[in-house]
């Protein structure tokens, strides 16, 4: 079996990946690249963060057998509930681990973009949690239709900069992020929030990500005594969840896993953000990857209902794997999400995030046998997209 985890040493998962960024970037992503593994991996490092994972987050997350779920589906569905977590989905793992980091490295200055708010809050949370400042790049468009989030990132003591080019959405608020790491290379780390752009962020986020199918194994052999299951299932926006959630069964060859994209309006629609479906071999934000560009390369403007998905490009890593047909691709469409996001809520009590719904729609597109073991990672919950629930009902 092939090494699906690890990129090569210049972050390369097959043809995809590596380091594409300005000349005034290379001190602080090679200042990255060289420190990462070895602060992560410290026994220091490890036992600050896992104490503040067990602690202030909340892990380790249930994994919940739903068994109204399995029933109606005839099969054995497990929930890996990161909607349990402090500030409600997946994100803080990554937010949190990454500022410990740029504590490590003398930084005292935080920069984030931010697209639905999620990643921006989980930041901010980490920067009040140890002290340092925090400073999020968000659309312009983006911070008019995520009010609540933008009140929380204030309220934690963020300042929030609106990103007024181009779409004024996630792309734009990444493009004004970069340019302020150039502009203040020595004091300021740039909290990417998924596994997408330069070498080393791709594997950096999936390692603190991959807390989710470290548990996983730990949890189904702890109920049902087997560590892997039969397929796992996760949402990708950039992929951050999805890679935690794959991360330890990527090499597991009897284990068959699957990726939900955002299919928008349906991938013919040319409102979609299917980005394996769509892309084309292309450099976005610093890696080379799949990306929704024109035939000259302009980057398309993506649709997803769900803002978490909202995105043009997919991580190297899945890429990789899509690529290499080790994972399975769906592409959900929105109204496909909203019916399971309801199904979800009416018959285990549970409202999901939009992006969630979207993995849990793939149990319409695929037949699973009755003693099949299928994880979907639920990636955060419902409470930000109430008014998308609500106007749709
Ligand atoms: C941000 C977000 C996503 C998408 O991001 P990934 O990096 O692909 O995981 C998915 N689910 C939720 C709840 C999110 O907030």
């Amino acid at each position: 079996m092939k090494n699906y985890k690890n990129p090569d040493a210049n972050g390369y998962y097959g043809d995809y990946g590596g380091a594409f960024v300005p000349e005034m970037l290379y001190p602080n992503v090679e200042e990255l690249q060289k420190n990462y593994i070895e602060i992560i991996e410290s026994e220091s490092f490890r036992k600050e963060y896992e104490d503040l994972l067990k602690n202030y987050v909340g892990r380790a997350t249930p994994l919940y057998f739903a068994r109204n779920l399995s029933e109606k589906y005839a099969t054995n569905i497990y929930l890996k509930r990161e909607d349990l977590n402090h500030t409600g989905a997946h994100k803080i793992n990554n937010a949190l681990g990454q500022v410990l980091l740029a504590k490590r490295l003398g930084k005292k200055r935080i920069i984030a973009e931010t697209g639905a708010g999620q990643h921006g809050v989980a930041t901010a949370t980490a920067c009040a949690l140890l002290g340092l400042e925090c400073i999020v790049y968000m659309g312009e468009v983006d911070i008019q239709r995520q009010a609540p989030n933008v009140g929380r990132m204030k309220m934690l003591g963020a300042a929030v900069i609106p990103a007024t080019s181009g779409s004024k959405t996630l792309k734009d608020a990444v493009n004004e992020a970069l340019k302020d790491w150039i502009n203040n290379p020595v004091t300021t780390h740039y909290v990417i929030g998924s596994v997408v752009g330069p070498h080393p962020f791709p594997d950096l986020v999936a390692r603190f990500q991959s807390i989710i199918s470290k548990e996983i194994k730990e949890q189904l052999f702890e109920q049902i005594g087997r560590e892997n299951p039969d397929y796992i299932i996760a949402c990708v926006g950039g992929g951050s969840n999805a890679a935690g959630t794959f991360y330890h069964f990527v090499d597991e060859e009897n284990v068959k896993i699957i990726a939900a994209e955002a299919g928008g309006f349906g991938v013919e629609s040319g409102k979609s953000a299917a980005t394996t479906f769509l892309g084309t071999l292309g450099i976005l934000h610093g890696s080379k990857s799949l990306v929704m560009q024109t035939a000259d390369g302009q980057v398309i403007e993506p649709h997803s209902i769900s803002a978490g998905l909202d995105y043009p490009g997919i991580g190297p890593f899945h890429a990789n794997l899509f690529r290499e047909k080790r994972a399975e691709f769906f592409s959900i469409n929105d109204d496909e999400a909203l019916q399971f996001a309801y199904e979800l809520t009416k018959i285990e009590g549970i409202i999901p995030a939009l992006e969630s719904a979207h993995a849990l729609a793939v149990l319409d597109k695929k037949k699973f046998k009755k003693d099949d073991v299928v994880v979907i990672c639920l990636s955060g919950r419902g409470d930000k997209d109430m008014e998308t629930y609500l106007k749709n009902i």
